[in-house]
């Protein structure tokens, strides 16, 4: 059977012919690491949680990508997310290679201490492989900024000296950057606001957005997008999906809602939602909308439901949301699909910047790290569009040839 990189790999075949040994440098990471992580609980018991880390490609600089906190994270799946790290940060022109690590947890089951100690027990079981110029893990699905500050300390306290640039997204009294919690979803907006004028569609504050995933991305998609005059009429979480399509959902009573530990259905009982009704997560993306927001996990849109979809845009906030196979349904039907390693690339774009502060010992202002960021996500936008292509392709075909390049640059090609 094919693994995802090469289902991803032969998508582009048409556009960039890989020869037979660059198509097996790419499928092929520099590094997996699988490693138990062993965590004494509240009750006094030893519990292992099976942990990996994929270090893929790091012909452009030390790898770097995100770890996730999920019951369900595979090998499989951090290799193939680890491979999309590589892509987006060669698409984003970052001096980075591409990695991504997972442990195998429900984070919702443990303790605040049994969670810090299986935070620490990662950093700990990789430690020779990491460090600010070999591999730098940040937040992903599930892990926060407090878990960025614990990896931080388990790490300098091992090396025996200050390194703040081993990890981003770090709380801000750790060398944390201004803006990198809401990078994700502010880059989304600025690459979907460029893409609205190339492409001449209706502005932002007309539009209907439909957000699948209430989590850091989806949130402050749903912010900023409000913000800007749009309306968003559904949002989901993993307890369901709510929708209000007349008005609209009041979005700052959603986000209060959330800070307060509420899942989305939960805040159904507050009056100003007394119009919005509870609907299931597959019929949150038949709802017909001007942009849907992909902010939940993988491989949400499939050959099963793909032909539902009834947006114009698809902005994709998770990694990966929709499958090879319905991204090209998707093309075929005039649904315009901004990809993930696009979209989302705002994230590792100020990690980028929160590494570089950390190196030099800078500090910028939040008004320097978005204006840095605008201009850098819209420049990427402008070389790679092209009226009629499908933009998965341009993008991966732009973020290849960059690594290609550097592979031969160093004559391992
Ligand atoms: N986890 C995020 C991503 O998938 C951010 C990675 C980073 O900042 O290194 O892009």
């Amino acid at each position: 059977m094919k693994s995802h990189v090469e289902e991803f790999l032969d998508s582009i075949n048409d556009e960039l012919k890989l020869s037979p040994s660059e198509k097996e440098l790419l499928m092929h990471p520099v590094r997996s690491i699988i490693f138990p992580i062993s965590v004494r609980m509240d009750s006094g018991e030893i519990k292992i949680f099976e942990a990996y880390r994929v270090q893929h490609n790091n012909a452009l600089g030390p790898t770097k990508g995100g770890i996730r906190f999920h019951e369900e994270v595979t090998l499989e799946e951090v290799n193939t997310l680890a491979f999309l790290m590589s892509l987006k940060t060669s698409l984003s022109g970052l001096p980075f290679g591409g990695a991504k690590g997972g442990v195998k947890v429900d984070p919702k089951k443990l303790s605040k201490g049994e969670l810090e100690r299986l935070s620490r027990g990662y950093v700990r079981g990789l430690y020779p492989n990491l460090g600010p110029h070999k591999d730098i893990p940040a937040p992903d699905v599930n892990t926060t900024p407090e878990i960025m500050g614990w990896m931080l300390d388990e790490y300098e306290t091992l090396l025996g000296e200050s390194a703040p640039a081993v990890i981003t997204g770090k709380p801000l009294a750790l060398g944390g950057s201004r803006g990198r919690d809401v990078a994700t979803a502010l880059g989304g907006v600025y690459v979907l606001e460029r893409m609205i004028t190339l492409r001449n569609e209706k502005w932002l504050q007309d539009m209907t957005v439909v957000i699948q995933g209430f989590g850091n991305a989806g949130l402050n998609a749903a912010e900023i997008l409000s913000k800007k005059g749009s309306r968003i009429i559904a949002v989901s979480d993993s307890s369901g999906a709510i929708v209000e399509k007349e008005y609209g959902l009041p979005v700052s009573v959603l986000i209060a809602g959330k800070k307060a530990g509420k899942s989305v259905t939960e805040m159904l009982s507050h009056g100003s939602l007394r119009n919005a009704q509870k609907i299931s997560n597959e019929e949150l993306l038949k709802i017909p909308c001007d942009v849907l927001v992909l902010a939940a996990l993988g491989g949400q849109v499939t050959m099963q439901n793909v032909s539902q979809v009834k947006a114009r845009i698809i902005l994709e906030l998770a990694n990966a949301p929709i499958t090879a196979e319905a991204d090209t349904f998707l093309y075929k039907n005039d649904i315009y699909v901004i990809p993930d390693i696009l979209a989302n690339a705002g994230g590792v774009i100020v990690s980028y910047f929160e590494w570089v502060q950390n190196l030099y010992g800078y500090s910028w202002t939040k008004d320097e790290v978005f204006l840095k960021l605008q201009k850098q996500t819209t420049e990427v936008v402008g070389g790679i569009y092209e009226k009629g292509k499908n933009l998965r392709v341009c993008a991966y075909v732009k973020a290849l040839k960059r690594i290609l390049e550097a592979e031969q640059m160093r004559g391992r090609l």
